[in-house]
């Protein structure tokens, strides 16, 4: 049996495409979605349809009880522990810095950086016990190559994520766990929806193929890492950007 894929944040969007894409490989698939949200069947049941076993688990990342009842939960339900953690899940709380409130800091750094730590944490010992592995966050040009006014807590919480993913590679390789990120550009997804056409023009022009990124760009690339193709690469994170940070 191929090892279970928990794709955290999968109920749309980039982590929705990701669960999808690692299905098509045969990944059994544990989707996971926030507590304020209806349980999101219908993705289960689009990736039922591709003849593997699937099922929604509530937590919301950066809640550490609700972290570890989920892992343990996925792990009653398959009878094996997470292989291939994807952490996707994350949010933007856009603003300048001056009139940036603490809660939105809190939030964004609590989700997008402490929801990987926790996660990650909650994965990690099944690994080394196994001797295989995959971490694969989703952090961001932004922060990592690029700087972006109005996003400090984002691009702090994305910076983290990237740290975070080299030192961890150095911790873990030895026992034959990869741990790597993708950093995505400008990605058509509901969190960009939202921006002012005057921003997204400005992100079209800048993008080098004159065009935005699908979902399925960043999945292809979680789908490879995940692989034993990959297997001789950690620490690294990989911009998929169509070209934004050049
Ligand atoms: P999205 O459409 O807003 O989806 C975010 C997902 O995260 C949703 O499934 C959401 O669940 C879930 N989520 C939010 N808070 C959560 C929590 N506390 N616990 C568990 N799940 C939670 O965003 P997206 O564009 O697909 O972004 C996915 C990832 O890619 C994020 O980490 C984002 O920072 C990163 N990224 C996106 C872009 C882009 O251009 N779109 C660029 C760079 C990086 P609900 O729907 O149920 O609320």
């Amino acid at each position: 049996m191929k090892p279970i894929a928990l794709v955290t944040g999968s109920s749309r969007g980039i982590g929705r495409a990701i669960a999808l894409r690692l299905a098509e490989d045969g990944y059994p698939i544990a989707v996971n979605y926030p507590p304020i949200e209806e349980e999101p069947t219908q993705v289960v049941e689009e990736i039922k349809a591709k003849g593997v076993e699937c099922k929604a688990f509530v937590a919301d990342v950066s809640d550490s009880e609700q972290v570890s009842a989920m892992f343990k939960a996925i792990k009653e339900h398959f009878g094996q522990p997470v292989g291939v953690l994807v952490n996707n899940a994350g949010i933007t709380r856009d603003t300048l810095l001056m009139r940036l409130k603490e809660s939105d800091w809190d939030m964004v750094l609590g989700i997008n950086l402490k929801g990987t730590y926790l996660c990650t944490k909650a994965a990690i010992r099944d690994m080394l016990k196994t001797g295989w592995g995959r971490v694969i966050s989703v952090s961001s040009v932004v922060g990592t190559v690029i700087g972006n006014p109005g996003q400090t807590n984002y691009a702090a919480s994305k910076a983290g994520v990237k740290g975070f993913t080299m030192s961890l590679a150095n911790e873990v390789g030895q026992k034959g766990v990869t741990v790597n990120a993708v950093a995505p550009g400008f990605i058509e997804t509901e969190m960009t929806a939202k921006l002012p056409e005057e921003v997204k023009n400005r992100m079209l022009e800048a993008t080098a193929l004159k065009r935005f990124g699908k979902p399925e760009d960043i999945a292809e690339v979680v789908a490879f890492l995940a692989s034993e193709k990959a297997g001789y690469i950690t620490g690294q994170l990989i911009v998929v950007d169509g070209g934004l940070s050049v």
